[in-house]
């Protein structure tokens, strides 16, 4: 196999500065926000009175660990790590003061008949969001350690999507992995120029990966990478992420979901992201919701530190505010020209910025 991650490399977590600052907003923006919040509002309204009902007539169990599998509208379906019945996943509301739980929320639960209640919610090490059609940030999924990358020889690969990811990634943060799916399907052209796109990754000090889920070769090296860690599985529509989930997976429709007793309402659908385990060891957590990030929210700060390799010059340039377009003294050109930084990051760089400043709307396909 030509390309093998370092495991050093792939457990190695660089993390940002969180920057949460608000872009300026302009008042129809601003009108559209409120007219949200005071939506949901209403609606959360609701929601308190009919689950406080259902939660008062229950008679509950002592507290216990749990994790959150799924969430349906109101319900979750929360697995017990802990006691007699550890592994086994049961129907709960959530008490309304909690905020809305996720797929890897780790939570305090108690079991109840037919419905348990999650009382609380631990801290969250990571959590992945994305832009809902009204222009709010949703969480989809929490506590993932690995994003995975996935691209093909066919549909035809975009450094300037993978860079993206790569943003998306180092903003949250989660350790990405850029995996070639398909290898079977490489030709003579394609094998060299996808090479040399995952040899500039691995440079960058990006675990690379290449593998087929139809002739299962690197499938090995891809689980090792995912053992006693959560991950998520993004790229273009194509590439074979559905392939390589049911690869990882075997047995296990992630579309479907199983349903435990109790479990008639609320089937699984498509847009909820579901956590599953590997049998031996570390988790999985579909969706197609979760297979697309916006990055309209990040900041010009955050697209900089998303390109990892440009670190090192932050603030070396000779003005202060340069925009490493033109400027002499840019210290950014001055490496593309010594050949430290690749020129197409450069583009790509420029491309995410541009696209975040002329649009608030999601500048991310979201095909899935
Ligand atoms: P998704 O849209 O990313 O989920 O892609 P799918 O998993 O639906 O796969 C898209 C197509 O690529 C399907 O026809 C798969 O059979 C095919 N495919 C997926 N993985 C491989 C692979 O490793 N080799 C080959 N030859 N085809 C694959
Ligand atoms: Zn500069």
């Amino acid at each position: 196999m030509l390309f093998r991650p370092t495991l050093a490399c792939a457990l190695q977590r660089r993390l940002l500065p969180s920057s949460m600052k608000k872009k300026q907003l302009n008042r129809q923006q601003l009108f559209r926000i409120q007219k949200i919040q005071n939506e949901h509002a209403a609606r959360a309204g609701r929601r308190q009175t009919r689950s406080e009902e259902a939660i008062g007539h229950t008679e509950l169990g002592p507290e216990q660990a749990g994790i959150v599998i799924a969430h349906f509208g109101q319900q979750l379906d929360i697995e017990a790590r802990e006691g007699d019945n550890k592994g086994r996943i049961f129907r709960c509301h959530q008490r309304t003061n909690l905020e809305p739980l996720v797929a890897g929320d780790r939570v305090i639960w108690q079991a109840g008949d037919p419905v348990g209640v999650v009382v609380a919610n631990l801290p969250r090490r990571t959590l992945l969001t994305r832009p809902s059609s009204f222009g709010d940030l949703r969480p989809v999924a929490a506590n993932i350690d690995t994003l995975i990358i996935v691209i093909a020889p066919l549909p035809q690969a975009y450094p300037n999507l993978i860079d993206r990811y790569l943003v998306a990634a180092e903003q949250i943060p989660v350790q990405p992995v850029i995996v070639l799916n398909k290898a079977d399907l490489l030709t003579h052209d394609s094998r060299d120029e996808l090479h040399k796109l995952l040899g500039l990754y691995q440079k960058i000090a990006y675990p690379v990966l290449q593998v087929s889920s139809k002739t299962l070769v690197g499938m090995p090296d891809l689980k090792a990478l995912l053992n006693d860690r959560t991950s998520i599985v993004v790229g273009q529509s194509g590439v074979g992420k559905s392939a390589l989930i049911n690869a990882l997976l075997p047995g296990v429709n992630t579309l479907e979901g199983e349903l435990s007793e109790g479990h008639e309402k609320g089937r699984h659908t498509t847009s909820s992201a579901r956590l599953f385990h590997f049998p031996d060891g570390g988790d999985l957590i579909d969706s197609p919701g979760i297979r697309e990030f916006g990055l309209w929210h990040l900041e010009p700060a955050d697209v900089y530190a998303g390109f990892i390799e440009f670190r090192p010059y932050l603030g070396h340039c000779k003005f202060r505010d340069c925009r490493h377009e033109l400027e002499p003294g840019c210290r950014l050109l001055q490496a593309v020209a010594d050949g430290d930084i690749d020129p197409g990051r450069m583009a790509s760089y420029r491309q995410i910025l541009q696209s975040i400043q002329s649009d608030t709307s999601p500048a991310f396909p979201e095909n899935d």
